[in-house]
């Protein structure tokens, strides 16, 4: 029998998780625009420093992303985050207060440190603490993140703990953001258990019988180290340089690269972020390439800086902070990144990585990098108290138009953008922020799709 020709456009995670998984069943190409694969997925190592400039772990509850780790022989090279630092700080009026120790995606579990958090008022932890026997939303309608927490737990927690944290996962607007499409599962905690602490509850202790694993996973050699091991295992599979111009219907799918050149396929899969498919495909869908443009799309920017140890006065006690929009500050997060992972730097070095841009704040990423180093040299050390001296290096990385964001009724976009895929027989469609947003979300995408491929769908 003969193997099905499949196109797959796109080499970050989304496209090659599928290319690997159809390595045997079909004839599959990788076309990728850029140089080098692994899209958002990148490691820069200089000066013994390991930089991750976008993503730089997953959630290790998902397991996409380590099963294929561990296909690929690099299941001893996953590492999670250092234990003592597990914690995180919040800022609030200028100063950096730790989230209350047993908080889940921004909801309470124990009742001591909430209590005794001075992020709260007395009123604030009392209409936390009455979340239990707040009333079941029933019904399929759509919720923004903020109605959800407000409704569950109160406007504080909104303001200081779930709204940064929630809204800080997709560099987004929690007024925005569609809970049922970005946190599916507290719509199911709510519904299974009729409370999110409850329910926060029941798989802490899970969580705890597990060890006190960590609850993110990254490569210790740097998170591209998946990308290139993907791309080993590809071979000439991929072709970089290489970018599409538009998939084609001419007796048979056809997608044509910029360069005039014309591949045949049975199958294409759509693996090129949001920002690129309207463009490819507007000629055979119109209203596909218009359900795809209306999904909101935030940018951001990464700025590394790094020190000596003495440099830096604050103790670094834990993975970084987080700042809620109501400080209105540049910076919106930073992680302390030789804190929070090991073998990001040399001995007796720190690095540290703030956050600049997102929904609401992009009026910023039109500084140079230069400007976005010195706002996080002014305002870092506002947060964090003296850092002396000039920094060792420092590096920014852009990720413009890089941030699907699943708002209000996107399940509902979604569902008539399968629908607008599925009339076309042999087109696919996978990737970052249609049925998931994170690294394991998206290797589910393009693994499903090879799947269907490989079943002869
Ligand atoms: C700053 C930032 C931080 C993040 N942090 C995390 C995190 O910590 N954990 C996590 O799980 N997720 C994180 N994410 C999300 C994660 O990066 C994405 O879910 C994932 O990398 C998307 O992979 P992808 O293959 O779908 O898309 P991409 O990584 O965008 O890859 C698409 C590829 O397609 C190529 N391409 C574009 N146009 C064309 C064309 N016309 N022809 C051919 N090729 C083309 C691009 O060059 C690119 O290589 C973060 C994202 C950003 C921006």
């Amino acid at each position: 029998m003969t193997r099905p020709r499949v196109v797959v456009i796109g080499g970050g995670i989304t496209g090659l998780a599928c290319a690997y998984r159809l390595r045997d069943a079909a004839e599959v190409t990788v076309l990728e625009s850029s140089p080098r694969v692994g899209g958002n997925l990148v490691t820069v190592a200089r000066d013994g420093f390991i930089l991750d400039g976008g993503p730089d772990s997953w959630v290790a509850a998902k397991p996409h992303a380590s099963a294929l780790c561990n296909a690929l022989g690099l299941g001893d090279e996953l590492i999670g985050t250092r234990p003592e630092t597990r914690r995180v700080y919040v800022a609030y009026n200028g100063a950096l207060f730790p989230l209350p120790e047993g908080l889940v995606l921004g909801i309470p579990t124990r009742f001591g440190p909430m209590v005794s958090t001075r992020l709260f008022s007395p009123l604030a932890k009392l209409r936390m603490g009455l979340e239990p026997m707040v009333a079941v939303k029933l019904g399929d309608d759509d919720e923004s993140v903020w109605d959800f927490i407000v409704r569950r737990l109160g406007v504080a927690a909104a303001e200081r703990l779930a709204g940064p944290l929630l809204g800080g996962i997709f560099a987004g607007d929690p007024k925005a953001l569609s809970v049922r499409a970005a946190f599916p599962q507290l719509v199911e905690m709510e519904r299974k258990y009729g409370s999110l602490i409850l329910a926060m509850r029941a798989s802490r202790k899970a969580a705890a019988a597990s060890g006190g694993k960590s609850a993110f996973v990254t490569l210790r050699g740097g998170i591209a180290t998946l990308p290139e091991a993907l791309a080993q295992a590809l071979g000439d599979r991929i072709k970089t340089r290489s970018p599409v111009a538009a998939v084609e219907l001419d007796g048979g799918w056809k997608v044509r690269l910029t360069s005039g050149e014309r591949i045949a396929a049975d199958h294409v899969v759509l693996a090129a972020p949001q920002r690129s498919l309207p463009g490819l495909v507007r000629g055979l869908d119109e209203e596909l390439a218009r359900l795809v443009e209306g999904i909101r799309i935030g940018s951001s920017a990464t700025a590394f800086v790094a020190y000596r140890r003495e440099q830096v006065a604050h103790a670094l006690d834990a993975v970084g902070f987080i700042v809620p929009r109501a400080e209105n500050t540049r910076v919106i997060a930073a992680t302390w990144v030789s804190s929070k992972w090991p073998h990001r730097a040399p001995e007796g070095s720190v690095l540290l990585r703030a956050f600049f841009g997102g929904i609401g704040n992009e009026g910023v990423l039109q500084s140079s990098d230069d400007a976005l180093v010195s706002a996080a040299r002014e305002e870092l050390p506002g947060f964090m108290g003296p850092i002396h001296g000039d920094p060792l290096f420092s590096q920014v990385f852009r990720w413009t138009k890089a941030s699907p964001q699943p708002e209000v009724g996107h399940l509902a976009r979604m569902r008539e953008i399968h629908a607008r895929i599925a009339a076309h027989p042999g087109l696919h469609l996978a990737g970052n922020g249609y049925d998931g947003s994170g690294i394991p979300d998206c290797i589910k995408q393009g693994e499903a799709v090879a799947g269907r491929i490989a079943a002869g769908g």
